[in-house]
């Protein structure tokens, strides 16, 4: 329980990868902070079982951003895990899904790290962590939004952990491949009618094409990189953009 008497602010976790990260963290004692959108009662089951609060604020505004830093109170682990994605060719990208993926899945993370270093450092001590993706270091075509967003999201993460690389605190990117979430599931249709290829095909000439070991990554695998991400042995461990992606970005 290395983790007790910190606390772990998680976007994004009323699901999937944040979900799985505020799970590990709280089992290693951490008081968590969760965000997100969802049915109020699933979420208030998140809430008794992780004993946390919840703050629903919308990270694609600033506002959002703020209301949530100023609900959740100092952070000792920042999780910047919100994210969405959509599949289009760049010339039919809708300009708005541009804006919104940009705002959420860049944008959030600099106003979540702007308000929770000035504590972590008066602390001396915090964790950043950015859940990334393999986009942040390579393409895959009609993923604009979101393979610009996750690349500037590595730019931010060594920016940051230079910045405050004496202060105690680490900044690193975690890049899964494809996990099954929700927002896998939800990109399968698109990414049928952009490709032209039917579900069966998607799954295994798409999502798990470039993946050596043809499995998806686990949620709670991301759950357990984040824990070591905190643990003191990682306190030499920051800028980096660490891959669990089954050998993906290996080729
Ligand atoms: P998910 O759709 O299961 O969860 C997304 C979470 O973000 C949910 O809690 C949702 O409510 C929240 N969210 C959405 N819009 C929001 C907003 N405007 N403000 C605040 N919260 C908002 O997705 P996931 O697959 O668990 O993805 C989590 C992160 O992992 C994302 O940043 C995603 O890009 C990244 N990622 C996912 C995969 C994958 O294969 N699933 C791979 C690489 C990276």
């Amino acid at each position: 329980m290395f983790l007790s008497g910190k606390r772990a602010l998680v976007t994004g976790s009323t699901s999937g990868i944040g979900l799985a990260i505020a799970r590990a963290l709280r089992a290693e004692g951490a008081e968590v902070v969760l965000n997100g959108f969802g049915d109020e009662a699933e979420i208030a089951k998140l809430r008794e079982e992780l004993g946390a609060i919840h703050v629903g604020a919308d990270l694609t505004t600033r506002e959002g951003c703020e209301e949530l830093m100023a609900a959740a109170g100092p952070v000792d682990v920042l999780v910047n895990n919100a994210g969405m994605q959509y599949v289009s060719p760049v010339e039919d990208f809708p300009v708005g899904k541009w804006d919104a993926i940009i705002a959420l899945n860049l944008t959030s993370a600099f106003h979540t790290i702007r308000l929770a270093v000035p504590h972590m450092k008066s602390a001396g001590w915090g964790r950043i962590i950015n859940t990334a993706s393999a986009h942040s270091k390579v393409a895959s075509p009609f993923k604009s939004a979101y393979n610009a967003a996750k690349h500037g999201l590595d730019g931010l993460t060594k920016t940051v952990a230079l910045e405050v690389a004496t202060d105690g605190i680490t900044c690193n990117c975690i890049s899964p491949g494809y996990v099954w979430t929700p927002l896998v599931e939800g990109q399968i249709p698109d990414t049928m009618a952009a490709r032209g290829l039917s579900r069966d095909e998607v799954i295994n000439d798409v999502l798990l094409v470039k993946q050596a070991t043809k499995k998806f990554v686990q949620p709670s695998e991301i759950g357990a990189l984040a824990v070591f991400l905190c643990r003191d042995e990682a306190q030499n461990v920051t800028g980096a953009n660490w891959s669990i992606d089954g050998g993906w970005t290996a080729e």
